[in-house]
């Protein structure tokens, strides 16, 4: 099998007035698919500068990502929203759901991004929140949801295109410890029976429990990595 993200030498550095702060140290590693990778490590050692980089969201200094042989920091704008949008998800911290859309119109939003009919996005968006048990809560808005809720809103509108990669940075840092465990759960589920890899940040030693690799980072250096056997 060949492994579907690849870190070459990977560098980031971010000028601050007339210093610069080294972000990402000489990075390099391979992930394949459907690992469940946990990128763990201290605040402040790198752990959301790599996850943007994976995900392209800014460019290296030097070195370089490969998703799926693709160097990603080659591509253009244009072309690397295009790979963004179909081959990559993500679930945020802090939900980004829309606060004027329904939980299923949110679900269904990717979906209708990629020009399907929103009559037949929001069918498929409720058939997917009926898996997860939030069946009773299709047409409210995020603002009657409790956090849980509204982030198993988010992971089902970034599973809802089956993208190949789906990125988390500290999805359950606003939960409880109960909510982080329901949550946790619907990830790994997901990428499970979907065969989805998954790249999750967090600072929690707790979540790694989750994980089949655990890729540990300190002042923009990998200190450890490690594969797990799958529970
Ligand atoms: P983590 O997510 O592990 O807490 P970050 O990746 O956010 O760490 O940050 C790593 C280091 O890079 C920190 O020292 C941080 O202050 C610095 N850094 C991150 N983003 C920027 C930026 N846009 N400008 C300057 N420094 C940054
Ligand atoms: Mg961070």
């Amino acid at each position: 099998m060949k492994p579907i993200i690849k870190v070459e030498n990977l560098r980031k550095e971010y000028p601050v007035g007339d210093e610069v702060v080294v972000a990402l140290d000489g990075v390099s590693f391979e992930i394949m698919p459907s690992e469940i990778c946990c990128i763990f490590g201290a605040s402040g050692s790198g752990k959301s500068t790599l996850l943007n980089q994976l995900a392209g969201l800014e460019k290296p200094t030097s070195g370089q990502v490969l998703i799926g042989g693709v160097p990603i920091s080659r591509l253009s704008e244009k072309d690397l929203a295009i790979f963004r949008q179909r081959y990559l998800g993500f679930i945020f911290q802090s939900y980004n759901l829309m606060a004027n859309m329904t939980a299923a119109e949110n679900t269904a939003l990717p979906l209708m991004f990629k020009g399907m009919r929103k009559k037949e996005a929001v069918a498929r968006a409720c058939s997917l929140l009926e898996t997860v048990g939030l069946g009773h809560r299709l047409r409210h808005y995020p603002k009657e949801m409790s956090g849980g809720q509204q982030q198993r809103v988010g992971i089902a509108r970034a599973f809802i295109t089956k993208p190949k990669i789906i990125f988390a940075d500290e999805p359950t840092g606003n939960l409880d410890t109960k909510t982080t465990g329901e949550v946790m759960k619907m990830i790994k589920g997901f990428a499970e029976k979907y065969e989805r890899t998954i790249i999750l940040v967090t600072h929690e030693p707790d979540l790694a429990e989750y994980a089949t690799r655990i890729i540990t980072l300190a002042d923009g250096k990998i200190i450890d990595d490690r594969r797990k056997d799958r529970k």
